[in-house]
């Protein structure tokens, strides 16, 4: 059925793409999914409860293992993706959690990029080498880099493009062209372009994961995670997830679905929105710098072209009197607090825009040094734009902006 699937559009997935096509007695004849709370489920025969027990992903067994509402959401992730299979779980990081630990083992090798989400970075920085998994990080933007940090003992790779906060890409068919040919898994965490903007398949990436918390669900009221995959593959990380204790509420998985209806239409208006914002705001005297990469400016704009569809919701800008130094930093504050559309919160991918000054997130956790290697100006402003009327959000910005060079 994969190549039938294939031939859909993802808008026409989102509708349809959550029921069983070989199999179609099987489907719940209401269109919206069941919540299944229960947490255990009865056999009515001792065969019967071999056959539950032994069979791996039974979605009517035990819920840790899984249950009818995650399974329905689940086939059409792994559509989505153009994957075989999809493993929902508790978050983002439950699941790249699950995906590094069934991967990497004591002596194991793992190459990952500079620039990661902070959670995943600590899972690769501090987790991970305390468990005797060596771990080496390259700059994602040199597409050599990863398999000249590759040793004999490497099992995995971990991308993630666009990255955080400067939206650097890293050129996934060079990645997978190397793995594959050394049998090193990839895995790339596509939270960022979301399956509209990008598909890591289509560049021979094995595992694709998402913070399904962000454009996936779509409306800020839940957090999952997702890894889409062979069925083999994401079986051994389901084998991991059910020791993690990573598996997704079905209430969050009933959430899921109903967000994931409108995800074309939500990216396609995010990716217009973020356009305008990005051109406006880079024409704007106060501005020094926007990253996105659809705009000609942004350094690995060729890259963006050859394998996004569009830039996606997130751009990130640096004010002009910033670059360095305490007022560049007091300028982005005053901005942030200034706007009245855009809402001042982490995450992204929701329907309302949010704005993150990223030296104020990050002051406790990263030394100025660290900030300055990460691309981080003092400056810095992240901004996920949501669907709200492109004018009104431009105007919001100029009115912000006219405020952020105001000392008080
Ligand atoms: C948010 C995020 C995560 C973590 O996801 P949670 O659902 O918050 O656990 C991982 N990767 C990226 C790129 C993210 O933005």
């Amino acid at each position: 059925m994969q190549d039938a699937d294939d031939l859909l559009d993802p808008q026409s997935l989102v509708i349809h793409g959550d029921l069983d096509w070989d199999n179609p007695e099987a489907n719940d004849t209401a269109l919206a999914p069941a919540i299944w709370p229960a947490s255990t489920y009865a056999a009515r025969s001792s065969a019967e409860f071999a056959a539950m027990a032994n069979q791996p992903r039974h979605p009517r067994y035990y819920a840790r293992y899984g249950n009818p509402t995650q399974e329905r959401c689940e086939r059409l992730l792994a559509r989505l993706e153009g994957m075989e299979a999809a493993l929902l779980m508790s978050s983002g990081m439950g699941a790249m959690s699950a995906a590094l630990l069934a991967h990497a083992r004591a002596g194991d090798h793992v190459v990952a990029q500079t620039s990661h989400y902070m959670g995943t970075a600590k899972l690769l920085t501090d987790l991970l080498p305390g468990m005797g998994v060596e771990v080496t990080l390259v700059d994602q933007r040199d597409p050599q880099a990863f398999s000249k940090a590759a040793r004999k003992n490497t099992r995995m790779i971990v991308a993630e493009t666009p990255s955080n906060p400067t939206l650097a890409l890293t050129d996934l068919a060079a990645v997978a062209g190397f793995a594959s040919s050394r049998g090193i898994t990839t895995l790339a965490d596509n939270t960022f372009a979301s399956p509209i903007n990008q598909h890591p398949r289509d560049f021979g990436i094995d595992l694709v994961l998402h913070s399904a918390t962000k454009y996936l669900g779509g409306h800020s009221d839940l957090i999952a995670g997702v890894v889409c995959g062979s069925r083999a593959a994401v079986e051994k990380i389901w084998e991991r997830s059910i020791v993690l204790g990573s598996n997704v509420s079905p209430f969050n998985a009933f959430l899921l679905l109903r967000g994931l209806r409108t995800l074309p239409m939500r990216v396609a208006r995010q990716n217009e929105n973020a356009l305008a914002l990005a051109r406006f705001l880079e024409a704007h005297p106060a501005i020094a710098r926007v990253h996105y990469p659809e705009l000609a400016s942004h350094p690995q704009h060729e890259l963006a072209k050859r394998q996004m569809k569009h830039g996606g919701g997130v751009l990130s800008i640096e004010l002009k009197n910033g670059d360095g130094d305490e007022q560049g930093f007091r300028a982005a504050q005053r901005f942030v607090a200034a706007l009245k559309l855009a809402r001042n919160a982490v995450s992204l991918g929701g329907v309302e825009t949010l704005v993150v000054h990223a030296a104020s997130m990050w002051e406790a956790s990263l030394t100025p040094e660290q900030m300055r290697r990460a691309g981080i100006a003092p400056s810095l402003v992240r901004i996920a734009v949501g669907l709200e009327n492109a004018a009104d959000l431009q105007a919001d910005m100029r009115r912000a902006l006219s405020f952020s060079g105001r000392e008080e």
